[in-house]
Parts: C-alpha cells; structure tokens; sequence
C-alpha cells in the first residue's frame, strides 16, 4: 500500500506553502509536504535548516507566517496547542523530577479531567507499553537515561494523540542504546498504528526508523521519498553527501542514448559509462556519483563490458572491522573511496599502501546529479 502512487488519497498531515520569518529571518522557505496516515516520516537535516520549527508549527507553538496546516483536511489555524490531537515529546524528556513514573504519565490524563479509574488503567497500559511495568513508583532520577526515555515516550502516548512527534528523542543516549530504542520505537510504531513524525540531524536513525524521510536544507524539502530511494537516488547533491559518504566526480554530458549516458571527467581526462535516467542533455554540465561500496579494486583491468575503470593508487586504508575503506589517489586533484567488505578476499595478495590498482564500478551503479 502506498498513498504515493494515488494523488486522491487524502494526507493525514499537510503543510501547504508554509513560510516562517523570524524577523527578516526565513526559517521555513514556501515548504509544501503532505504526509500519509500510519507513516513514519522523518524530518533530516542539519542545525538550523528549520527542521524543528516545521514540527513546532504542527504542534501549534509557533503560528506559519504564511500557508496553511491540514490535518485529516481540517485548517489547524487557530486551533491552541492543546486541542490538537498531537503530543511532542521533546529531547529533554522534561519528566517532573518529584513525581513518580506512574504520576509522570498520569499527569496530562488528570489535567485533562479523566476519571481515576480510566486514568490507572491508561497507565497501566502505557507502562507495559514501553516495558516499564515494575518500575512504576521509582523517581526519574532512579532510571537509567534509556527508561527515562521510555517513561517520556509513555507520557506523550497515554493521551492517544493522533500523531506522535519526535524531537531528536534519542539524542541524549549513548550509540547502542539508541540503536536499541529506534527499534523499539518501529514496533512502537507498528503496535498502534499511528503517525510518527521524527525530527533528526541523524541520518543512519532516520534511515532506521521512518517509511519516508524529507531532507531538508535552508528551510526547504530537497527530497522526499523512501530511505532507499533517498540512499539509492539522490535527486541533488546535498541530498547525496548529506546521506552516507559519495564519490562525486563533476563532468559533461557527452552523449546520451535513452538511459545510457556518457560523461567526460575533466578531472581524469576520462570518458565514463552511464545507465541512470536523467533530464541533462548532451553539453550540460552534471555530476557522476557514485556510493563507495559500489566501487572494486584489483590489480588487473576488468575485462567486462559495461564496467569502468580508473588507475589509481593507493593513498589510504582504513580497517573499521567489517569493511575497510580504501582512499585511491586518481588524479592529482582526486581521491576516490572504496568500501570493500573484509569478508571478500581481494586479491591474491594483499592490497596495500602505494600500491597501483584498478577502481571499477558498473555503468549502473552510477547516478547523475544535475544540481
Ligand atoms: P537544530 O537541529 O539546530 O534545532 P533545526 O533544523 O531544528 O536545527 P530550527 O530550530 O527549526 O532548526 O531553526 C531554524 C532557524 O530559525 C535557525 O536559524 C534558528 O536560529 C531560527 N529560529 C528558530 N526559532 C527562532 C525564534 N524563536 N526566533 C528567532 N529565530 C529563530
């Protein structure tokens, strides 16, 4: 199932032309993003693209300067923040440090009038929610950071918003508890069926977790679309660099045949081998990029059709366990990566320092960026 495919489908959560300006700031720039029911969207960018602001608007917090907010087709304008039917958990968690777990969660349930005996079932429902069931009469500052975000998530869930932001929620944790808790927030997710809108800087987490990632820069969506289209097919050079690392080499558009394309590398003084659907026509200026692990390394010149291939030399080796990355000197301007699985034996010896070598990649494994 996919809403994208059917533009009648109605977004759960549209935000149409929204401008925000701080003063003569424009923090979000003309931005239109729709997203879908029970989706897990993630807002990816770097500090200050305006990224929290988007969701802050959603929130009610901040009112659009320009544009409109949808959700499911009704205008949010107008609506305080307490009559949206939507919760944010923040980084800080912000848990009251006097109360306990279950007082935390229960907080927002008595503010909002429920009677007690709804209120203790919702807690208890919320605790095994988050696996938290016998800690509920422990202090935050008797919780470990990882419970104490799980106790946050509890409490911004116990209202059942229609949909639930994320604010960087996972920042505050070390590498593999945070890897943990992404996976802990997908079955979440998957559990109630509800709406996730995740703001991250982070892009492996935003790869985890969400069904659709909007990467944004200067308050604009570059691109939106699926973890692996965005991987796979970057629609610009930001979206590229800023997802993973990229080889990028800049060229001309010297033929183009349907999808098989050719392009001259000033750089190497090289012609390479395209296949990748482009707008750019022959005499455009474009960029090839390419992932690193697409790329091989031997000693000896691939013979196969379809393949390209550079003379470099060894500049450096990176062993990171799994995989090492190659850095091979092409140019005297340009050094391309390899990433080559530490699992696969390269050569029939060992490639080295200095050494002269063939990097390969298939015409396919190429990507044309035109801006
Ligand atoms: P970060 O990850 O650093 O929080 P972000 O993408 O979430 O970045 P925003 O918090 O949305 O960025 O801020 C976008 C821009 O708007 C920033 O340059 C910020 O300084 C500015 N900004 C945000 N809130 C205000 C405000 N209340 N007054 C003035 N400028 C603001």
């Amino acid at each position: 199932f996919s809403p994208w495919d059917d533009p009648s489908e109605q977004p759960f959560i549209e935000f149409r032309n929204i401008t925000k300006r701080f003063g003569n700031f424009v923090a979000v720039d003309n931005l239109s993003l729709k997203i879908y029911k029970r989706e897990f969207h993630a807002l990816l960018g770097g500090s200050g693209c305006g990224k929290t602001t988007l969701m802050r608007m959603l929130a009610g917090f901040e009112a659009p300067t320009e544009g409109q907010i949808f959700l499911e087709g009704q205008d949010l304008a107008g609506v305080p923040p307490y009559k949206r039917p939507v919760n944010m958990m923040f980084q800080s968690y912000a848990l009251f440090p006097h109360m306990n777990v279950e007082k935390n969660i229960a907080f927002g349930l008595e503010m909002d009038g429920l009677p007690a005996r709804e209120i203790k079932s919702r807690v208890h429902e919320m605790l095994s929610l988050v696996k938290l069931e016998g800690f509920a009469k422990r202090k935050p500052h008797q919780l470990s950071g990882g419970q104490r975000q799980r106790v946050a998530l509890a409490r911004s869930l116990a209202k059942r918003p229609k949909v639930l932001l994320l604010d960087e929620p996972l920042a505050a944790l070390d590498k593999k508890l945070r890897e943990e808790t992404q996976l802990e927030l997908i079955n979440l997710q998957e559990q109630l069926r509800m709406t996730f809108l995740i703001v991250t800087h982070d892009q492996e987490e935003a790869m985890t977790v969400a069904d659709r990632i909007s990467v944004m820069d200067k308050g604009r969506i570059l691109q939106n679309a699926t973890p692996g289209e965005i991987y796979e097919q970057p629609n610009s050079r930001f979206v590229a660099e800023f997802i993973g690392d990229i080889n990028v080499l800049d060229g001309q558009v010297t033929k183009k045949e349907n999808e098989d394309v050719q392009m001259f590398s000033s750089v190497l003084g090289d012609h390479l081998d395209v296949r990748y659907p482009t707008p750019a026509s022959v005499g455009d200026h474009a960029a090839l990029a390419i992932r690193p692990e697409k790329m091989r390394i031997s000693f000896d010149k691939p013979a196969h059709p379809g393949t390209n291939a550079i003379q470099g030399e060894v500049w450096d080796i990176a062993y990171m366990g799994d995989v090492s990355i190659y850095h091979i000197k092409v140019a005297e301007t340009e050094t391309l990566r390899a990433i080559v699985a530490n699992t696969t034996r390269l050569v029939e010896r060992p490639i080295t320092w200095e050494d002269q070598v063939w990097l390969s990649w298939d015409s396919d494994a190429g990507v044309i960026l035109t801006r």
